[in-house]
């Protein structure tokens, strides 16, 4: 995306004004009209891809002034990750498509995994024979798998805290402008609610065939809050484990497992949804180049979650060992690739709308 090009259209809709109270987008436009690189990435991510200001547009194509801006502020969102969290250039070629990256570090840390069983427990950690739920430590033991989630856990979050940092000093300035706490609750309200993906009221327009619906706004909340669910049970089940000294397998009705499941199921279904509406709407931008990057997110949480529910399905078969080997390769590449996918959008957009809540709330 070029800078004349975003200059260009947000300048028509400063001069225009129709939509500003569809979005925060709009008054953030009027605000500042000053379009650099910093302020693009700002509108960009505060942007919630709603597509309703494209829905009521009278200069978007085929008008000869070709006003698009979810999908310019969609390319900018897209520049902006790659500009705080550069591509990894270090260990695989960054020739390599995406796919082959992935599919490289999956099995890497699938076979470390199962070198680290072999060696430790013997082959039978593969094919564990037992008739009730199996523990994971009959697979990987304890030390191991503290060992293989800490350091790549570890890594992800300095590289997105790093990210984070500058990109507020970008938007925002100094630090400490982040203690008021008003902008921040009211910030992660409006984040957790998805406000700015209710569109002009009736949701989220997904292709020019469609009326708004709500539908994107269900999708993102299933994944989001089903992905938090499963977090959740992984956190009670260390609490579980280290504090109240309670090994696993846990019961079906154990807070780890009915958080697990539930959260597993609402990532499913959220973002299988989250697949079918983008490629019911797939247009230019996001008709991405590479499809795999239009998809990644969204099939990343799919393989997170139906492999986590097969782990559970299947702990007391002779199965389980296999299952598990190749859900916690999955969990370790996700954690690995997170901060270099659409993973890193939630920081950002907490970050903008905070930003937003400090300028609209101030007297
Ligand atoms: S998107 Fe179109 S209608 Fe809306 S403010 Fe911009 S130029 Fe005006
Ligand atoms: S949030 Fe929706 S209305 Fe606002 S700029 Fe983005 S696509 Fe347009």
């Amino acid at each position: 995306m070029s800078i004349d090009e975003a200059e260009w259209q947000l300048g028509v809709c400063n001069a225009c004004r129709y939509c500003e109270g569809i979005c925060a987008v709009f008054p953030a436009i009027e605000r500042s009209p000053d379009f650099g690189p910093v302020e693009v990435a700002y509108l960009a991510n505060l942007c919630h891809d709603c597509r309703a200001c494209l829905d009521a547009c009278m200069y978007s194509p085929p008008h000869e002034f070709g006003v698009d801006i979810p999908d310019l502020l969609t390319r900018a969102r897209q520049d902006s990750y790659e500009h705080y969290i550069p591509p990894p250039r270090f260990v695989l070629p960054i020739w390599l498509p995406e796919w082959a990256r992935l599919l490289a570090v999956f099995l890497f840390t699938g076979g470390l995994i199962a070198v680290v069983s072999a060696i430790t427990l013997g082959l039978r950690a593969f094919v564990p024979h037992t008739h009730a739920a199996a523990s994971p430590y009959i697979v990987v033991p304890y030390a191991a798998l503290v060992v293989l989630g800490l350091a790549p856990g570890l890594w992800t979050i300095w590289v997105m805290a790093r990210a984070a940092l500058r990109y507020w000093r970008d938007i925002a300035g100094p630090l400490p402008r982040l203690r008021d706490m008003n902008a921040v609750i009211r910030a992660f309200r409006e984040g957790a609610t998805l406000k700015y993906m209710r569109g002009g009221g009736g949701g989220c327009t997904v292709s020019e065939e469609d009326d708004p619906s709500p539908w994107r706004r269900r999708a993102h909340f299933l994944a989001s809050y089903g992905f938090f669910a499963c977090l959740l049970s992984t956190i009670s089940a260390a609490v579980l484990q280290d504090i109240a000294g309670e090994r696993p397998p846990y019961s079906l009705l154990s807070v780890p497992v009915v958080l697990g499941l539930a959260g597993g199921i609402g990532m499913v279904l959220g973002s299988t949804g989250l697949i079918a509406i983008r490629h019911r709407g797939a247009r230019k931008a996001a008709d991405a180049p590479d499809a795999l990057a239009t998809y990644a997110f969204p099939l990343a949480l799919d393989a997170l979650s139906v492999t986590g529910i097969l782990t559970l399905a299947l702990r007391n078969t002779p199965a389980f060992g296999i299952v598990l080997i190749v859900h916690l390769a999955t969990v370790l590449t996700c954690i690995s690739f997170a901060p270099y996918s659409k993973f890193v959008h939630f920081v950002y957009r907490l970050l903008s709308l905070t930003k937003d809540a400090l300028e609209t709330s101030q007297p």
